[in-house]
C-alpha cells in the first residue's frame, strides 16, 4: 500500500474524495493539519484559545507550529494502514520535512497524488457555493428555490467573500505556483500520480483506491 500526499486546486474536491474513502470502508490514516487546528480549538487549553483567535482573525497559524503538530501526529501513527495527507504539506520544504520524518519513523516514503481540474472549472464549481449566515449550513446557488432564503431556518443565504470568481482564480493561482514548485520533487523521483478532477466521483475514487493498492 501507499503512503499519499492528495494535492488539488480549491475546488478540486479532495474533502470528498476522502469522505468516499472512509464511506467505502476503506481502512488509513489521515493527516490534515487543518482538521488537526480546528480540533484544538475545541480544547479548553491555553494553546486552544490562541489558536482559535489566530484563526477568527483570519490569519495562517505559524508554518512552525503546523510542522511540529504534523510530526507529533506522523510520530503516533500505526503502521500497516496507508498514510493519506490532506492539506500539507505545501512547501518544498514541508515536503522534505515529510520524507525525514517518514524515513526515521521507518514508513515508505509518500506519492503524490494531483487531483487536476482547470481554473474554469474550479470557478465554475466554487462560485456556486452559498452559506446561510444563520445556520452555517452549505448549498450550491443551482439547487436553492429561493436564492436569498435558508430553505432550513429563514436565514439569509451569503457568499462567503473566499467564493467570489475574482479571489476564487486568485487562490487557483497561488495554488498553481505551490504546485509547480513541489511537482518535480516527486515527478523526478518518480512518485507521481495524476487523477482527472473532471471525472464522476465515484470514479475518482476508484482511481485513488487503484493508485493506493498498486
Ligand atoms: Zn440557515
Amino acid at each position: 500500500m501507499k503512503n499519499i500526499i492528495l494535492f488539488g486546486a480549491p475546488g478540486a474536491g479532495k474533502g470528498t474524495l476522502i469522505e468516499l474513502l472512509g464511506d467505502k470502508g476503506f481502512q488509513f490514516s489521515l493527516v490534515n493539519p487543518g482538521q488537526m487546528l480546528r480540533d484544538i480549538t475545541k480544547e479548553d487549553s491555553e494553546f486552544g484559545r490562541k489558536i482559535k483567535e489566530t484563526m477568527a482573525r483570519g490569519e495562517l497559524v505559524d508554518d512552525f507550529l503546523v510542522t511540529e503538530l504534523v510530526k507529533k501526529k506522523i510520530r503516533e501513527l500505526e503502521k500497516g494502514k496507508p498514510i493519506i495527507f490532506d492539506g500539507y504539506p505545501r512547501s518544498l520544504g514541508q515536503v522534505e520535512i515529510v520524507d525525514e520524518i517518514f524515513t526515521e519513523a521507518g514508513f515508505d516514503l509518500p506519492y503524490l497524488v494531483f487531483v487536476k481540474i482547470s481554473k474554469e472549472e474550479a470557478v465554475k464549481r466554487l462560485s456556486a457555493r452559498r452559506v446561510c449566515s444563520e445556520c452555517k449550513e452549505n448549498f450550491q446557488d443551482f439547487e436553492m428555490e429561493d436564492p436569498e432564503k435558508c430553505p432550513k431556518c429563514g436565514g439569509k443565504i451569503i457568499q462567503r467573500e473566499d467564493d467570489k470568481p475574482i479571489v476564487i482564480e486568485e487562490r487557483f493561482e497561488i495554488f498553481n505556483l505551490q504546485f509547480k514548485i513541489i511537482d518535480h520533487y516527486f515527478k523526478s523521483r518518480d512518485r507521481y500520480f495524476e487523477i482527472d478532477g473532471t471525472i464522476p466521483k465515484e470514479e475518482r475514487v476508484e482511481e485513488l483506491i487503484e493508485i493506493i493498492k498498486s
